[in-house]
C-alpha cells in the first residue's frame, strides 16, 4: 500500500516525474555510493536522461533537477530560488559539490546527456547515472526510472526485488485493498469510511497525530501554492513567452463581482488551479497531487470547499486528503501515474477523479457514491493526450487543470445525485485509462512529438 503523504508531495515544479523524480534519484545515487565507502573515491559523474526524460527534458527542466540532486537538494525542503541558483552555478563554473560538500569538476556538455535516441524497456523516463574515479575506472553505474508523481524506482529493484523492500511491498496494513470493489469492501467490514481506512492504514507507518499533521501540511502547502500563484504576474520561463493570468483574473474578480453564481464558481475553480499551475510552471514550491503537471486540481477544491479564507479546515480537509490518496493509490497500483506511460488521462485525469472522490467524500457521499464519483472523473477523460507545447509544462497543462477542477465538482454531482448502482465500476475505468494507455502512440505521451505540440509554433 502507498501511503497518502507518498502520494501528496511538496515539491519543486515544473513535472514530478521529470523534476521531483530525476532530483531524488540524483541524490539516492550519490547517497548509495556513500553508504558503500565509494563517495570519497568520485572524480567525474555522468548522467544520461533517456526517452522522455531527453525529449521533454529541457522544458520540464530535469537537467537542473539533475544538478540540484547531484549537490544534495531533497524536493521536499528545497528553497526554489536557492536550489535554481546553485545549478546556474554548476553551468557558469562547471565545478560541482557532491552532496554539498565534495567538489569535483562537472560540464553539463559532456557530463548531463540527453539521450534522445535510447527509450528504455521498462518505462519510458529512464535516467543512468555512472561515478568514475580518478583514473577513469568505473565505479558504479545505476539504471533508475522516474515513474510519476516522485516515485522512482531502480532496474536492480524491479528484477529482483529484495524480500524486505518495502517500496515493493511496504509495510502490512490494517484493511489492505488492491482495487476498488476491495476497498468498498473493507469499507462494509470496517464500517468505516474511505478517509477512515487510509487513516487507519497510515498507522502501520507512523503515529496517528504525526499523519494527521502531515495531511494539514499538505493542506498548508497547497493553499500558499495558491497564494503565490495569485500575486506573481509577469511571463513564464521558456520560449513560448506565457503570461501569468492569475493574478489579473483575481482582480477582475474581487473589483467586478457577477450575479450568477455558477459561472461565479467556475471562476473560481479555474483560477484556484491556474495559481497553482503557474508556480508549477514556474518551477516553485508545489504539492503533486498526484503529479506536479496535474498538482492545480486537488489543491482548487480544497481551496473552494474546505477552506476558510487562505485556512485549511482541518476535518475537511483531511477527509478531502484521505479519500482522494485512496482513489489516487488505486491507480499508481493497477495503471499508473506517468503522463509518459498513460498520457494525460494518467496525470489530469487522475487527478479529476482523486478530487471528484474527495468532494463527493466532503459532501457526505456514501464509499459507493464516492467510488462512482471517482469513476465518472475518470471516465470523460479517457484518452486525453499530454502533448506539452515547447516541451514546457504550460500549454495545454495551466487550462487543463482549470478545466479539470470544474469537472471534479461536476462528477462529484452527479454520483451524488445517481440513484442506482453505476454501470461502470471503479475498477473497470482504471483498467480502461491502463489500457488505453498502452495502445496510445508514444507520439501523445509526454514526448512532444505529436498534437498541439507540432502544430503550435513553440517560439
Ligand atoms: S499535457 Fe498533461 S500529462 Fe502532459 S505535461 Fe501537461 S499536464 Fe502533464
Amino acid at each position: 500500500m502507498i501511503s497518502a503523504l507518498d502520494l501528496f508531495r511538496i515539491g519543486l515544479g515544473p513535472s514530478s516525474s521529470h523534476t521531483v523524480g530525476p532530483m531524488r534519484i540524483a541524490a539516492r545515487f550519490l547517497q548509495t555510493l556513500e553508504d558503500g565507502g565509494q563517495f570519497e573515491s568520485i572524480a567525474r559523474v555522468l548522467v544520461e536522461l533517456q526517452g522522455s526524460l531527453a525529449l521533454t527534458g529541457e522544458g520540464h527542466g530535469t537537467p537542473d533537477a539533475c544538478l540540484m540532486g547531484l549537490i544534495g537538494f531533497q524536493p521536499e525542503t528545497a528553497d526554489p530560488a536557492e536550489a535554481h541558483e546553485a545549478a546556474a552555478a554548476v553551468r557558469a563554473s562547471h565545478r560541482i559539490a557532491l552532496l554539498g560538500r565534495r567538489e569535483i569538476a562537472f560540464d553539463p556538455a559532456t557530463d548531463l546527456l540527453l539521450d534522445f535516441d535510447h527509450i528504455p524497456d521498462l518505462h519510458p523516463n529512464g535516467m543512468v547515472l555512472t561515478a568514475f574515479d580518478a583514473e577513469g575506472g568505473e565505479i558504479a553505474r545505476h539504471e533508475y526510472f522516474s515513474t510519476g508523481g516522485g516515485f522512482f524506482s531502480s532496474r536492480h529493484q524491479l528484477e529482483q526485488p529484495a524480500p524486505d523492500d518495502q517500496v515493493v511491498h511496504g509495510p502490512p496494513v490494517a484493511w489492505p485493498f488492491g482495487s476498488g470493489a476491495q476497498l468498498l469492501e473493507v469499507c462494509a467490514e470496517s464500517g468505516l469510511d474511505i478517509a477512515g481506512v487510509m487513516l487507519a492504514n497510515e498507522a502501520a507507518r507512523r503515529p496517528e497525530e504525526e499523519t494527521l499533521a502531515g495531511l494539514d501540511m499538505i493542506a498548508d502547502a497547497m493553499n500558499q501554492c495558491i497564494d503565490s500563484g495569485l500575486e506573481r504576474e509577469g511571463l513564464l520561463p521558456g520560449a513560448l513567452k506565457v503570461r501569468r493570468r492569475a493574478r489579473s483574473i483575481h482582480q477582475n474578480l474581487l473589483s467586478r463581482p457577477q450575479d450568477n453564481q455558477a459561472e461565479t464558481l467556475m471562476d473560481w475553480l479555474n483560477l484556484y488551479a491556474m495559481a497553482v499551475n503557474e508556480e508549477n510552471a514556474s518551477g516553485g514550491r508545489v504539492v503533486t497531487a498526484p503529479t506536479n503537471g496535474a498538482a492545480g486540481i486537488v489543491p482548487s477544491l480544497l481551496r473552494q470547499y474546505c477552506s476558510e479564507g487562505r485556512k485549511a479546515m482541518p476535518a475537511k480537509a483531511r477527509r478531502y486528503l484521505l479519500t482522494a490518496a485512496g482513489i489516487g493509490l488505486l491507480y499508481k497500483q493497477r495503471a499508473s501515474i506517468s503522463g509518459a506511460e498513460m498520457g494525460c488521462q494518467g496525470e489530469v485525469g487522475v487527478a479529476c477523479s482523486m478530487a471528484a472522490a474527495g468532494l463527493a467524500a466532503v459532501w457526505g457521499g456514501t464509499p459507493e457514491q464516492v467510488c462512482a464519483a471517482a469513476e465518472i472523473g475518470m471516465e470523460h477523460n479517457l484518452g486525453l493526450t499530454c502533448d506539452p507545447v515547447g516541451g514546457l509544462v504550460q500549454i495545454p497543462c495551466i487550462e487543463r487543470n482549470a478545466i479539470a477542477s470544474v469537472k471534479a465538482v461536476n462528477a462529484a454531482k452527479l454520483a451524488l445525485h445517481a440513484g442506482e448502482t453505476p454501470r461502470v465500476s471503479l475498477d473497470q475505468v482504471i483498467e480502461t485509462m491502463r489500457q488505453t494507455g498502452l495502445d496510445m502512440s508514444s507520439k501523445y505521451k509526454e514526448t512532444s512529438q505529436g498534437g498541439l505540440a507540432i502544430n503550435v509554433v513553440a517560439c
